[in-house]
This record gives C-alpha cells, structure tokens and sequence, in this order.
C-alpha cells in the first residue's frame, strides 16, 4: 500500500515522501498512526551519534488504530487503540526472564533498519529500501509492526497523548518503578527535568518516595516540576546541588537518584548525592566521558552506578499501568506536551532542542477526535 512519510537522508533531516508499505504477515498488525512522539534518540540518529542504514523514516513514539492483522496475530483485532513499543526479540535469555529493555538484540533490531526476518516494509516508489526504526518508523500515515511493539489501551483515552508512554515516559518510570524500585519515604532526586526526568519524577511521587528533588538549570523547568510533585528544586546554575541534596536530606544524601542528562560533571554530582548503598541510574543516551575514581566515588560508600535502558520494562505490562495513573491523574503527563503538525516535525525537533518544549508531540491523524 501507499503511504506518506517523513524521509530522513544523510543530506535532509525530513522530507515528506510516498512510499511503499507491506501488508502485515504473518505476527504482524498494520496500524493508522495517529501521533507520534519527538525523542531525543531520533535526534541521536539526525545529529550521527546513532548511526542507522539511510534513508530512513523516524518516531519511535506512536499512537494509533489498528487497521489490519496478519495470521496467527491474538494481542489485537481491527479497530483496537495501540500504543506502539520498542523492538525485542522475545526469545533471549533476558527477555525469557521479563527484562524487554535487556534484549540482546535490541541494537540490530531496534536501530538495524530491518526487522527480525532481515527485511524493511518500507522501500521508495523506485522500490529502493528504506529503513524501519526501533521497528515502527512513526513519521507515517501507516506502519506495519511485529505484534510485540504492539501495546493495547482503553478506548477512552486521547490517543494523542499517548505515543511517548512507548518510550520518553516508559523510559523514566520504568527505570523507578522496575529497576530501582523506591519505597515510601525513600529520598530520591531526578537530574534533568526533561520528559524522562519528569516522567521518572512522577513514578517516583506514584512510590510514595519521599523527598522528591528536581535539578535542573532552567528556572521555568523547575517551576513545573514543583507543580507536578517535587517537594525540593535546585537550579544547579545558583547553587552546589550535592551540597544542597545533603542539606536536605540531613546530611546523609538521597537513596535514589535518576540522571538524563547525560553530562558528565552531572552524573558525577548524582553518585556524591547519594547516601551510602545509594543507587544512581543513568539512561541518557550520547557521549558522556567520565573519568573519576572508583573506589572514592562508587566503593567507599557501597553505591551502584547502574545504566538503564527503556526503563528495563516489558511495554505490554507497564504501558497500561502508566495509562491508568494517568486516567487517575496521578500522572499528568499531559501538562509536558505540545502539539504539532507532521510537517512542522523540524520545528517540533527544533523546540525540543532548546528546552523551549518538553514532549513535542506530532499529530498526524487530524481528523482524530478523542
Ligand atoms: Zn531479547
Ligand atoms: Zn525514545
């Protein structure tokens, strides 16, 4: 079938396209998009940090419909609300023990362009290949997807907020609820107030943790922060945030702290932030070089360092518990998001970059109506 798509090249950052989509086979669903989240991974692949096969269609945050199913497919029928997942292989040793975001395949089939069977569904109308992203390539009218991306929703939720659940907010919540687990009255502190960093601020606030502390450097940021849950905020332009933190939590430091930002003097202040037997995880994506000294900084005080990817979550059993914290409005992630049209995708790139929108959102279904 045909459809329109955003086409990334080494030479243009989007250009809208037709191109050819194959129906789904076998374990596959064709999906109507209806949104698609903006993450800061796609703009790893723009800016060459990532590299994937060219030409590619981006988003890796969809919402939509599903259209069709192909054999043996039971997750879904015509006509289900999807939220749309990262790409894993379900049969490694990782994802057999419920650990998705481990998948030992998770680099070739999430940034390898192909799918499982070694082939794209998307080509050129010159039938030229075109690369699949993290499996769904969401810049599109369409995709056709494994039926593990596929993540089912309640019918009354507005679809179009809810793309980023399948990787932004999965990624932070999933890295609190799953892999470091707060309990009530747990100190815990988020470094960056992105859509991660908030995402993984409210999970935190859903645990009962207790105090919640943002770090950010942008005023406006905080402020928001403290809107939606943070008991403490430090803009780290004004003040030391580790000395601040151990003020705060009576000079012992915090048991959990979350780092997105991915530089490398902040992941530094997140381990001395911690108390002793502190946890810090970290899931920004880049280059962060870092040198310290590992017994000072990790093995006097007994901490872990601890990286996290996709919030070492299963998307089909956290997707819909963030839904109903969300329909509980527990977890307002709404407050996060701006709207764009598809075609203005550079621009939503272009205000996500400067700090100026936290989860740009593109619509692409305008007909949509929750
Ligand atoms: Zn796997
Ligand atoms: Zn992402």
């Amino acid at each position: 079938m045909k459809i329109e798509a955003m086409i990334t090249t080494p030479e243009k950052n989007f250009e809208k396209q037709t191109l050819n989509l194959t129906e789904p086979q076998a374990g596959e669903v064709l999906v109507r998009l209806v949104a698609s989240g903006v993450c800061h991974t796609d703009a790893t692949v723009l800016d060459k940090t990532i590299p994937v096969p060219p030409p590619v269609v981006l988003g890796h945050e969809g919402s939509g419909i599903v259209e069709k199913v192909g054999e043996n497919v039971t997750a879904v029928e015509p006509g289900d609300h999807v939220v749309l997942g990262f790409s894993y292989c379900g049969t490694c040793d990782n994802c057999l023990e419920g650990n998705a975001g481990g998948c030992e395949n998770m680099i070739p089939l999430n940034f390898g362009g192909k799918n499982e069977r070694g082939e794209t569904p998307l080509s050129t109308e010159e039938n030229e290949d075109v690369s699949q992203f993290f499996g769904q390539s969401s810049f599109a009218t369409y995709t056709t997807v494994d039926e593990k991306n596929i993540v089912k929703v309640d019918k009354d939720v507005d679809l179009r907020y809810l793309g980023p659940f399948g990787c932004g907010f999965m990624t932070g919540s999933g890295t609190v609820l799953n892999a470091i687990e707060p309990e009530p009255g747990n100190g815990f502190v988020v470094f960056g107030t992105g859509a991660v960093g908030i995402s993984g601020m409210l999970a935190a606030k859903v645990a009962g943790a207790y105090p919640i502390i943002a770090v950010d450097i942008h005023d406006s940021r905080l402020e928001l922060a403290k809107e939606l849950g943070a008991t403490h905020i430090i803009n780290s332009k004004n003040e030391d945030p580790v000395e601040k933190i151990k003020e705060i939590t009576g000079g012992k430091g915090a048991h959990y702290t979350l780092e997105t930002t991915g530089v490398p003097e902040v992941t530094l202040s997140a381990l001395r932030s911690l108390r002793v037997k502190g946890i810090c995880a970290t899931v920004a994506v880049g280059k962060n070089d870092l040198s310290f000294n590992v017994f000072d900084e990790v093995v006097a005080n007994s901490l872990t360092l601890r990286g996290v990817i996709e919030g070492d979550a299963v998307p089909q059993l956290i997707i819909p518990k963030l839904v109903t914290f969300f329909k509980n409005n527990q977890y307002p992630v709404d407050q996060l998001v701006r709207f764009y049209d598809l075609e203005d995708v550079d621009q939503a790139f272009a205000d996500s970059a400067d700090g100026s929108v936290i989860k740009p959102i593109v619509v692409i279904d305008k007909e949509y109506q929750a």
